[in-house]
């Protein structure tokens, strides 16, 4: 589908448009004829039981969006000042500054070159008296080992916060993911595999953690007695509004993850002649959400040279995150990471939304293979 409402007229094929093609208007617009518009009602309930369904974890709780979840849940974990807590340098950035909201200290981890995902190897290199917690972080829909993170959190007496922001669907052993960690949280932005325009959800099998975050979410009113605040609390709450849509969602994301699966195999089969270097998952048993179809190209010129050849023609891509470590704010002196940022350096992300036909991707696929200079 071709969007020229764009703010940017030359983008015919954006990098991802949400798949709304369900419930969605009608219940957004119950939430509007019945005037539960606020942070109560009963989209709330049913998105958080259906969230609790998927992923097969006790405890779902929705927030407004993916930060102030990750935030929420180091803060209810306990984890603040004079903390560590362990967060690869490849990651969205969200994921560090809830480390510092939290007031903690934030202790950069390198990738490993076949996932770019956390290195467990470097994780136990970083491991100080002062490591509180660990934050893996599941990009473009591929994981971390989990089962081995959770045993080595486990002998060192750390709590995994897992930033499964990505990967809403993505199924490891027939498992969804969230059943390693203490604490695992998911986004619901407008780019992400299910959406409700800004959200976010918390999910835990502690039934303690989880009154804790319930509570601290919603100013830390007691749930007995009202305006009792017996702990420090923030409104972190979701609308009905934006559960409406997520329920919605919910009863789409089969269709979705076929058709994200759909694209991502048309891709890989397309430019399969191509040196181009592919995320690989260490696991047999693996169902992906495939986030956003993204790759290596040899280096960081060839990217920009391909980046704009594909900006030239109307289809809008993305360079992967900057590392964490080299941010302004957040540089670290005499610290490097070389594959962290040799992936940061020449990743880049293509259209990949649920809709998007396979002409699109063969038409993509061949200004791709045009500007590397291949066939
Ligand atoms: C999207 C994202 C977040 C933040 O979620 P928001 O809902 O945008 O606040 C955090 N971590 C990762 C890895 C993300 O991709």
């Amino acid at each position: 589908m071709i969007d020229f409402e764009r703010p940017n007229m030359t983008v015919q094929i954006p990098v991802y448009q949400p798949y709304l093609r369900g419930n969605e208007k009608k219940y957004v617009m119950d939430c509007m004829d019945s005037t539960w518009i606020s942070s109560k009602g009963e989209y709330i309930d049913r998105f958080e039981a259906g969230f609790s369904e998927l992923t097969g974890v006790k405890h779902a709780i929705c927030v407004s969006n993916g930060s102030v979840a990750l935030h929420l849940a180091l803060h209810c974990l306990g984890v603040g000042k004079g903390d560590e807590v362990l967060v690869p340098s490849f990651t969205y950035v969200a994921s560090v500054n809830a480390i510092l909201m939290s007031g903690a200290t934030p202790v950069f981890v390198e990738s490993d070159p076949e996932n770019w995902l956390m290195d467990i190897a470097d994780v136990a290199r970083k491991l100080t008296p002062r490591t509180k917690a660990i934050m893996p972080v599941h990009l473009y829909g591929f994981t971390c080992d989990m089962e081995k993170m959770a045993q080595f959190a486990k002998s060192n007496g750390l709590k995994i916060v897992e930033d499964a922001a990505e990967a809403t669907g993505v199924r490891v052993n027939g498992h969804h993911v969230g059943r390693f960690a203490d604490v695992s949280t998911f986004s619901f932005f407008g780019n992400k595999t299910l959406t409700c325009g800004e959200g976010g959800m918390i999910i835990t099998n502690d039934d303690d953690l989880a009154e804790n975050l319930r509570i601290t979410k919603n100013q830390g009113m007691s749930t007995t007695r009202r305006y009792w605040h017996d702990r420090f609390g923030v409104n972190y709450r979701m609308t009905n509004i934006q559960a409406a849509i997520g329920v919605a969602q919910l009863e789409q994301l089969e269709t979705i993850s076929r058709e994200k699966k759909r694209v991502y195999d048309r891709y890989r089969r397309n430019l399969v002649d191509l040196p181009l270097g592919w995320q690989v998952q260490n696991s047999d048993e693996f169902q992906s959400d495939y986030w956003l179809v993204s790759f290596l190209l040899s280096d960081e010129a060839m990217r920009e040279k391909v980046m704009k050849h594909l900006e030239e023609n109307g289809i809008e891509t993305r360079p992967v995150c900057i590392c964490a470590h080299q941010l302004p704010y957040l540089e670290t002196a005499g610290v490097s990471f070389p594959v962290a940022q040799d992936i940061a350096s020449r990743g880049m992300s293509v259209p990949s939304y649920p809709d998007l036909s396979d002409e699109e991707i063969d038409h993509i696929c061949a200004h791709i293979s045009a500007s590397i200079g291949g066939i």
